[in-house]
């Protein structure tokens, strides 16, 4: 599938032409009978509108004989107009619901791509190309589906049907219509082949003006300790100046267009007055035929207006869309469908890395030949110092990262081969990292287990402590028009959880999930030292039974765990208990003396694998406990 990329996303492609134009095929023929009914409702109230300049040019001809019809002429111009305006409520109606639909599809199907992005390719695009595609190209592809599509179609009904009017009325009429052809379709094909680069242009320099305006508020406070204001403001600058000249070149565009059109689309009404004129004065058409073919010729304006004017609309959307499209892993998804309902159970047994190496960067690799066999049920500590891969390794056994090379399997399936929610089911990842959605606590904890009943929500909250205060939760917030315990709105604007409770949520999230294999990196460092005591005995209760990976930035995590692999340098230097490795007095000898040292004589000394906290055995995390 050929795809073509713009300059700030430069990892994420936008969709061909041709992908778009057989996406939104496919979308509006999802709803064959709406999009019938609508464009039978659009045509009828075209029709209606062709009845009254029939009557008029037959009213201008018994007005000029004296004739005493004229008033039963305009009330049929009356009854037609009034038809016509009926039909168009309903026509719009029925439009307006079609657009909203195919709309609502859309932004099911975008979400769903994004959510399917690999984690790394989301880092690496950074949130400026993602938020302009979720924000503006939405807002953008709403107009198109809601006003344009059905607006574009409408008028090209009418055209036909006026035209068809025209040529019913008199045929000779027609031809002055011919004079616009050739304006027309010059001028568009002038535009059409430049729009879509031009709007793909702007669309892509908002992106990368939001992704920096973001990462400098994002650090706001790293830019200001680093003095680094004028660098960003030039960047802001640079920014806006492409923004600048991207949006003239399109204002360019439509400048040039627009009136070209304008005086294309004013040439027939001349035409077919002047040629009707001659034509009446000859006597081979009457001045009922010239006056109701000058009005169809004239009513033409509006809908070839807005058909044109549509089409430059059409152009933003279609750039919109091609960029929506986009959205999606670069090359083929290797990790299978999301199946609507797995049942199959979660995968489970020895978590084996087979030559494994990985690179954030292509030819820099930070891991080197990773061969790790974790036994099911076993209790790993990773220790090494700062750098030295011990995330990146919890990442790729958690299947959060894919590996540039060799394989990570469970119980003899790649991770990578698992669909997304079996993965999360097998094996999860515990950061220190803990969003709380803006939503119910409820909402919150489903996250992990959809499925879930409200006593087996109650027993998460039970086995993280989080109970008594869950259940306390908006009983004092009247403000939040929620309920209490379980229905309490949480998250940015709502009740805002401490620190503490943010934890104990997402390990409540994990006792829902209940996976076979638990990865923590880094869990309990930010806690207060009571909070991180705590939570300790919590992960203590949720850990038991699991396979459990530990990256022990602390050497206390290591000391009890079943086995502890030490890593330097993107390599696995050593494996062993704790005991066997400090009677070999080898490179993790020397980071337990120099932490036990620095424990000791108090001097808190920064240690390998992270600084020593204050008090160290307060986050003393403690892997083989509970089992
Ligand atoms: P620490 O204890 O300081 O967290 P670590 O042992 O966990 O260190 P990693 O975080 O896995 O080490 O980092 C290993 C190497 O990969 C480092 O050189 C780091 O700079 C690099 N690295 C980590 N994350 C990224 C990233 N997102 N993009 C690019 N390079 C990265």
């Amino acid at each position: 599938m050929s795809t073509t990329t713009t300059r700030s996303g430069a990892d994420l492609p936008v969709a061909t032409s041709e992908e778009v134009r057989s996406h939104a095929r496919r979308l509006m023929l999802r709803h064959p009978g709406e999009l019938l009914g609508s464009l039978l409702l659009h045509c009828l109230a075209t029709a209606a509108g062709l009845v009254a300049p029939q009557l008029l040019g037959r009213l201008v001809e018994d007005a000029g004989r004296g004739s005493d019809h004229i008033g039963r002429f305009a009330l049929g111009i009356c009854a037609a107009l009034t038809l016509q305006a009926v039909l168009t409520r309903y026509a719009i109606r029925a439009s307006l619901r079609l657009g909203e639909k195919v709309l609502a599809r859309l932004r099911e199907e975008f979400i769903d791509r994004a959510l399917s992005l690999p984690l790394p390719l989301v880092e690496r695009i950074g949130p400026g190309e993602l938020l302009t595609r979720t924000t503006r190209d939405i807002d953008v592809l709403a107009t198109t589906v809601q006003l344009a599509v059905p607006d574009t179609l409408v008028a090209s009904a009418t055209i036909a049907l006026t035209l068809g009017a025209v040529l019913l009325t008199a045929p000779v009429l027609a031809l002055p219509c011919l004079i616009a052809v050739p304006v027309l379709w010059a001028s568009t094909r002038w535009y059409l082949r430049r729009a879509r680069a031009g709007y793909l242009r702007a669309n892509a320099s908002y992106a990368r003006l939001t992704d920096g305006l973001s990462e400098t508020v994002d650090g706001a406070r790293t830019v200001d300790a680093l003095r680094l204001g004028e660098r960003r403001l030039r960047r802001v600058a640079e920014d806006i100046a492409e923004s600048y000249a991207a949006e003239r070149r399109t204002l360019y565009l439509r400048s040039v267009y627009l009136p070209v059109a304008d005086t294309g689309y004013a040439l027939p009404v001349v035409a077919t007055l002047i040629i009707g004129g001659l034509l009446y004065l000859r006597g081979h058409v009457s001045l009922a035929e010239v006056t109701a073919a000058t009005l169809y010729v004239q009513q033409l304006t509006g809908p070839v207006d807005r058909f044109l004017y549509w089409m430059d609309e059409l152009q933003v959307g279609g750039a919109s869309l091609a960029r929506i499209l986009g959205v999606r892993p670069p090359g083929a998804p290797r990790r299978p469908a999301v199946p609507a309902a797995d049942t199959e159970a979660p995968a489970s047994g020895d978590l084996v890395t087979e030559g494994v190496r990985y690179a954030y960067r292509t030819g820099h690799d930070v891991l080197h030949d990773i061969d790790l066999r974790v036994a099911a049920g076993e209790r790993l500590a990773v220790v090494g110092p700062s750098g030295a891969g011990k995330s990146t390794l919890g990442r790729l056994l958690a299947g959060v990262h894919e590996p540039t090379a060799g394989a990570v399997t469970l119980g003899g399936t790649a991770l990578a081969d698992l669909p997304l929610n079996r993965l999360r089911r097998s094996v999860a990842l515990v950061t220190q990292e803990h969003h709380v959605f803006r939503g119910t606590l409820r909402d919150n904890l489903l996250i992990a287990r959809p499925d879930a009943q409200e006593a087996d929500l109650e027993r998460a909250l039970a086995v993280v402590d989080a109970e008594e205060w869950s259940s306390g939760l908006g009983l004092h917030a009247e403000e939040w028009s929620s309920g209490p315990g379980l229905d309490a709105e949480v998250g940015s604007g709502a009740i805002a959880l401490t620190p503490d409770q943010a934890q104990q949520l997402a390990l409540a999230r994990l006792v829902l999930a209940d996976p076979h294999t638990v990865v923590l990196d880094e869990a309990t460092s930010l806690l207060s030292p009571h909070a991180a005591r705590r939570l300790e005995r919590t992960l203590a209760r949720v850990l038991a039974g699991r396979t459990v990976i530990a990256i022990a930035h602390r050497l206390h995590t290591a000391h009890d765990a079943d086995r502890i692999v030490v890593m330097e340098s993107g390599r696995i230097s050593e494996t062993g208990t704790h005991h066997e490795l400090v009677a070999r007095d080898g490179p993790y000898a020397r980071l337990w003396s120099s932490w036990h040292t620095a424990d000791h004589s108090g001097t808190h000394a920064a240690m390998a694998g992270g600084t020593a906290p204050s008090n160290p055995t307060a986050t003393h995390v403690e892997p083989g406990s509970g089992t």
